[in-house]
């Protein structure tokens, strides 16, 4: 489904992505994590072409990138197959819930007024916020803000949905409720690649999980595997750390 072989990225002269190689099988979701500053979030937005990559391919279905390769047609083709779902969550502070949701479905998706506000209405209700259409960012709490984000990236019916530390810009009592909400699209088999900082929600949500460090991969397994047997002394202190 998505694979990707010798990712490296370097901001000047210091390497933050050292040959990364992942593969994510359809319907699967993937947990990445990893001390700040190991490249989780390079990683990700390499994947969306936020950032350029300096060395790699990309596959998304039938779809390949040869990163060195890749012109405006191509990363618009990958783009087109991955949506992000940000920490600030990125939305049009001067549109409304629906329009921000509309927005792609009109100018991506190509959809009519018509069409595409029945299907934001659709999306927003399935995040909980059939009530809050017309609201505006400023009016939204940050959960309510990131689950119009997350409506948004479903509204691309992308192959895979990549999520930037989704709850980590929100208050505690907040986390709760745009979680479940991934945990929704979850359980409806959408592809998924989540950098998070949540163990608890990565090791019940997460069908695999990788830990960075360095801008490399040290270890990933299935969760039992990582969480509970973990091999690589470097996971070991990650994981340490956090009880
Ligand atoms: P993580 O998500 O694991 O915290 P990041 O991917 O954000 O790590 O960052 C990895 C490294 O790349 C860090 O050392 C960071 O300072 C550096 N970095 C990230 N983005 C940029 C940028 N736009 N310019 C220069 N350095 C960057």
């Amino acid at each position: 489904m998505i694979r990707l072989s010798g990712i490296r990225k370097s901001f000047g002269r210091s390497e933050v992505l050292k040959g990364i190689e992942l593969t994510v099988g359809k319907g699967e979701v993937v947990a990445i994590l990893g001390p700040s500053g190991s490249g989780k979030t390079t990683l990700l937005r390499c994947i969306n072409y936020l950032e350029r990559p300096s060395d790699g391919t990309i596959h998304i279905g039938d779809f390949v990138l040869d990163c060195r390769h890749a012109g405006k047609k191509e990363i618009h083709a990958l783009r087109q197959r991955s949506a992000m779902v940000f920490q600030q969550y990125n939305l049009f502070a001067h549109k409304t819930a629906l329009e921000n949701v509309m927005e792609g479905l009109i100018v991506v998706k190509k959809l009519n007024k018509t069409e595409a506000r029945k299907r934001g209405i659709q999306l927003l209700e399935k995040v909980g916020l059939g009530a809050k259409l017309d609201a505006y960012p400023s009016q939204l709490s940050g959960g309510q803000q990131q689950r119009v984000g997350i409506a948004r990236a479903l509204a691309m019916e992308p192959e895979v949905i990549l999520l930037d530390e989704p709850t980590s810009a929100l208050d505690p009592e907040l986390v709760g409720e745009v979680l479940a909400v991934i945990r929704q699209i979850a359980r409806e088999g959408i592809t998924m690649i989540i950098v998070t900082h949540e163990m608890g929600f990565a090791q019940e949500v997460a069908n695999h999980v990788v830990f960075m460090d360095g801008g490399v991969i040290v270890e990933e397994g299935s969760p039992a595997e990582l969480f509970g047997r973990p091999k690589e002394e470097r996971t070991k202190q990650f994981l340490k750390r956090l009880i």
